[in-house]
């Protein structure tokens, strides 16, 4: 397959940069997995690419079991009634959170990622028809689609991607909302006589925690990401960008019955399924490819899949190492 690994207009991409990998193209051919996942990758025609936080992890950002053994406790951090028991520890927490994903250069799996896109750009005859089924313009008209539980927004801040092909289905650090709990009216979160309508919105590059961030109505502000025990998390559509999506592949596979639909799913956890039960649900609905990347071997696992092998492919390896083999053997036209 032909693989154009560099955009004219695009100022983010740095893939001609890294080092060739130093992988044995004879030792990657011996893995079978490895070969079906490229094969299948390499002449997709919808393409759903799902992450959680074993992708962020190889840009170096802390996963749950790290954060809880430097001695914090991530469930507490991440309750939302923290803000108002302890505003200093929560704006503590969430402060160096923001700091550490803006600080931090997300790794080269996300260039990958947006050279395999470009690649179904380029081979691809039949978009215009995905192109008619999605008439909606805040929503990707394009088959590809990527779903991540990650709130470190490196998706779109990389410039990259744009949020019209994503669903943050947790939300991200750099969109804050009000915290009274009143913020969404309009869908029905409110009743009480507040007058609080802030919708999320962006939080600056350069402020400080203290003093703490306030919403206009006077309340707290807070990240807008999902947390534990959250009642007041303004779902701003994330999930329902992902559901129009999908329904827009379904038609798609009424008018190409021989469409090949992939799902590669990396670093994606048993502590926070949330990825894992979508992905499951779309390949079972759209007898799709799942190609599951993980380094824990329990964490491959699936019995949803029992009997149904043919259409699923488990990968044993860290994100980026998994993309950056992928990348190798589709560029050697396996
Ligand atoms: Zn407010």
């Amino acid at each position: 397959m032909g693989c154009q690994h560099s955009t004219a207009d695009d100022e983010h991409y740095k893939f001609e940069d890294v080092e060739r990998p130093d992988f044995s193209l004879q030792a990657l051919l011996q893995n079978e997995n490895l070969v079906r996942a490229a094969k299948a990758l390499a002449d997709c025609d919808v393409l759903l690419f799902a992450c959680g936080a074993g992708w962020s992890k190889d840009s170096g950002l802390a996963t749950f079991e790290e954060v809880r053994d430097n001695g914090l406790d991530y469930f507490a951090l991440c309750q939302s009634t923290l803000l108002h028991e302890d505003p200093e520890k929560f704006y503590g927490f969430h402060g160096k959170q923001l700091e550490s994903y803006r600080k931090t250069t997300p790794h080269v799996g996300f260039n990958i990622l947006k050279s395999w896109k470009q690649d179904m750009i380029d081979r691809m005859k039949t978009t215009f028809q995905f192109q008619k089924l999605q008439a909606d313009k805040n929503l990707t008209n394009f088959p590809f689609f990527i779903l991540t539980s990650n709130v470190d927004a490196h998706f779109w801040t990389s410039g990259l991607f744009g949020r019209m092909e994503l669903a943050e289905i947790h939300g991200n650090m750099e969109y804050w909302q009000c915290s009274s709990g009143v913020t969404a009216p309009t869908r029905g979160m409110c009743g009480a006589s507040r007058k609080c309508e802030q919708r999320p919105w962006r939080f600056p590059e350069s402020q400080d925690m203290k003093p703490y961030p306030r919403c206009s109505c006077g309340a707290y502000a807070r990240p807008n990401i999902l947390m534990f025990k959250d009642r007041i998390y303004d779902d701003t559509g994330e999930n329902a960008k992902f559901v129009k999506w999908w329904d827009t592949v379904e038609s798609y596979k009424n008018i190409k019955s021989d469409l090949k639909i992939v799902i590669l799913e990396v670093g994606t956890g048993l502590i926070v399924p949330s990825i894992r039960i979508k992905t499951s649900q779309f390949a079972k609905d759209n007898n799709a490819t799942l190609i599951r990347v993980n380094p824990k071997r329990s964490d491959l696992e699936d019995a949803a899949f029992q009997g149904a092998e043919g259409k699923f492919v488990t990968i044993l390896d860290t994100s980026v190492n998994a993309m950056r083999k992928l990348d190798y053997l589709m560029r050697s036209g396996v």
